[in-house]
């Protein structure tokens, strides 16, 4: 026993996590978890501690990668291993991932001038073949870098590492139990890796007293004596681990009759979850369950404990959904389907008007709310489309400043296009702007820093090293390389940007632009934001002063709390909100050197405050500085109305960046449905017949953009 190592059993409450790791210890089919919740929760210590009460594992004398003697790999790079070469067995691993680890840490590491000058495949294994037939683990995983997701995905696939430099490939076995703890707050996970996590579990350090100083109390007295608090854990671990070991031997016996599977999926249908893997990962852990519960046949209970662990991550529609499962709603689905027993299989719960995000933001018959606010000034005509898709709410007393009028409600989000920042940075990978980047597509070649060449540049290489030939004395087959020849492939890739944006929430915005058109086009930026990997900050401005109502941050979904929260109000204070915008980005600018900004300014472009300033001369030499900084930007235009002053033009103007027209920031403008609706009120009229549960069609899908990268 690792004395070093937290006991699983000691471990205070969080079952439904321990739930989740022990159904995968009994079935790695299951698929892995992923843990969610604050810092502090003593996720990753339960999570750490689960390689001790895992059966030991069979391996094979010599080999680096774990190969099962009871199954040989003919292909193993180790091998081939002559048969009955059994070498005993070592203890299950758990691999940690770190988060900024290099490729070649992950997938091994191929020396690519011993393969050129010596003809020897030289090849280091990496945490893929360690974590073979074990636990790799990655904590922070919703901050692991693109590329190691691409790989560390095509891995859990196929169940095989495979690398290859230059036409020198190795390939081995790495089938391993993904176990990812994340915090929420620091940004989501990106869709196509969440669906790779069978279950998921949400945590949280417990409220009450008991627990809590319970918690403390064993974690004082394992810093105090490890080995000693190990030693009287003992007997509980062999306990656990036994019976995980039992659990495995029977699980192959479990039956999954049809009515137990007529129950999965229609669990899974009422949830409304993509594709049939939902149904898969609940068969598979309802089937482990009761193998763990020490029974043959799969229960409805069985069912309804993999189904709370399967299905949360999976119905979630974008990342503004809350997450969690509806309990109710699942005791209805099992209800229904033991009811239907025996009828056609085809009404399903799918006819149930009340699906599980009814509850959107965007039901019509609050959708304009606030959105009829008055101006503070009254320069310019503006009372007179207010509102025609609604009605429902008369003008309240024109002309009186009320600073904390109710926040509109965001419109429903569209798909965005991309806003890009010009030229080609340097910064981490994503998938907005130009940049240089450690993979993506060849661009030049270049002489490499010290270090292993990973990526070699071949034709360069060989071009280097082709004029010393005669001089270096070459004779017989195979080139003299020198280091100095080798050259190394630049990439061109994409990088993530900060997205800061600038929101005008005054009481002007209120009044001409429809607050909820406009959060509903901010929404859809994050949205777009969120899926490009970008940071994301939101400064607001109205009344007196400009506030940085979310600093620079990962978590689009706090973004998007405090958009959807936002009262409109006051005066407009435009030239505040830019300055408030430069100074942000140049205290982001020294936290984070390599990422670069891109300003979205959401105005009218006009500017007011107390009498007789000149606050659009103020405002536009603000957004001198901001030019002068070599930020670029975009201006979205709200200006709404007959008449039109163009001020947001303007602006751009002075930030030398881009004026877009709310309407001209959907990827496809003729799907969205966003319109300019005070200038078209029929179309806005026809929105509010729109049922209240929101068409799939016209959601934007987690998945999209990894179509879309293709088209943008
Ligand atoms: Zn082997």
């Amino acid at each position: 026993m690792n004395a070093s190592v937290f006991p699983f059993s000691a471990v205070v409450g969080m079952d439904d996590l321990r739930l989740a790791l022990v159904l995968n210890a009994v079935s790695p089919a299951v698929g892995g978890v992923l843990v969610r919740g604050e810092k502090g929760t003593a996720k990753s210590t339960m999570v750490r501690a689960l390689a001790a009460i895992l059966p030991p594992v069979d391996i094979v004398a010599g080999c680096r990668f774990s190969c099962d003697p009871a199954a040989l790999d003919p292909a193993c790079p180790d091998g081939p291993h002559e048969v009955d070469v059994a070498g005993g067995t070592r203890p299950a691993r758990l691999v940690e991932l770190p988060v900024g680890a290099s490729e070649d840490r992950l997938v091994g590491a191929l020396d690519i001038e011993r393969a050129l000058t010596e003809g020897v495949k030289a090849y280091e294994p990496g945490l893929l073949a360690a974590a073979h037939r074990g636990v790799l683990y990655v904590d922070e995983v919703n901050l692991l870098h693109d590329h190691l997701v691409d790989l560390l995905l095509d891995a859990a696939a196929l169940g095989t590492s495979y690398v290859e430099r230059e036409g020198v490939s190795v390939r081995h076995a790495a089938r391993f139990l993904l176990v990812g703890t994340m915090n929420p707050e620091e940004g989501e996970l990106r869709p196509q890796l969440l669906d790779r996590f069978g279950l998921t579990v949400e945590v949280a350090a417990p409220r009450e007293v008991e627990p809590r100083s319970e918690v403390v109390r064993r974690r004082l007295a394992f810093e105090a004596d490890p080995a000693g608090f190990a030693a009287r854990w003992a007997l509980a671990e062999a306990d656990l681990a036994g019976r995980i070991a039992e659990a495995r031997r029977r699980l192959p016996a479990v039956e999954l009759s049809d009515s137990a599977l007529r129950q999965v999926a229609s669990v899974c249908a009422a949830f409304d979850v993509d594709g049939l893997r939902a149904d898969l990962v609940t068969a598979r852990a309802a089937i482990a369950h009761a193998a763990w519960s020490g029974r043959t046949e799969v229960s409805s209970e069985d069912v309804r404990v993999a189904a709370r662990l399967a299905l949360p991550h999976r119905r979630r529609r974008d990342p503004f959904d809350a997450p969690g499962l509806d309990e109710d709603q699942l005791d209805e689905a099992l209800e229904a389907a033991r009811q239907d027993e025996g009828d056609g299989p085809d009404d399903g719960p799918d006819g149930s008007p009340d699906g599980p995000d009814g509850s959107g933001p965007e039901r019509p018959d609050d959708g304009g709310r606030g959105d009829d606010a008055p101006a503070t000034d009254t320069t310019l005509p503006d009372g007179t489309p207010e509102d025609p898709e609604t009605g429902d709410q008369p003008p309240a007393g024109t002309g009186a400043p009320a600073p904390d009028r109710p926040a509109a409600t965001p419109d429903q989000p569209f798909r965005a296009r991309r806003l890009e920042v010009p030229g080609r940075g340097s910064g981490a990978a994503g998938r907005r702007s130009r940049a240089e980047t450690s993979s993506g597509r060849v661009t030049r070649a270049r002489v490499p820093d010290a270090g292993p060449v990973s990526r070699l540049h071949l034709p360069a290489t060989l071009v280097a090293a082709a004029p010393h030939q005669v001089a270096r004395g070459r004779t017989g087959r195979g080139l003299v390389l020198h280091r100095q020849d080798l050259r190394e492939a630049g990439h061109e890739g994409r990088e993530s940007n900060l997205i800061l944006f600038v929101v005008d929430a005054s009481g002007s915005m209120a009044a001409r632009a429809r607050m909820s058109a406009v959060k509903g086009a901010v929404l859809s930026l994050l949205l777009d934001a969120y899926q490009r990997r970008d940071k994301v900050g939101l400064v607001t401005f109205r009344g007196a002063d400009a506030t940085l109502a979310l600093p620079p941050t990962s978590s689009v979904e706090a973004a998007a709390a405090r958009l959807s929260a936002l009262p409109p109000g006051g005066r407009t204070p435009l030239a505040a909100g830019l300055l408030r915008a430069h100074e942000t980005l140049r205290t982001e600018r020294l936290r984070d050197p390599r990422r670069r900004p891109l300003l979205v300014v959401v105005t009218d472009g006009r500017a007011t405050g107390v009498r007789g300033a000149d606050h659009l001369g103020q405002a536009h030499r603000a957004a001198d500085l901001l030019a002068a900084s070599g930020v670029a930007s975009v201006v979205v235009d709200c200006e709404s109305g007959p008449v039109r002053l163009g001020l947001a033009g303007q602006l751009a103007s002075a930030l030398r960046g881009e004026v877009l027209r709310v309407d001209e920031l959907a990827a496809d403008p003729l799907a969205a449905s966003v319109r300019d609706r005070t200038a078209d009120a029929r179309t806005a009229r026809s929105r509010t017949t729109r049922p209240a549960t929101r068409p799939a069609t016209s959601r934007p899908r987690p998945s999209g953009p990894r179509r879309a990268r293709g088209v943008a």
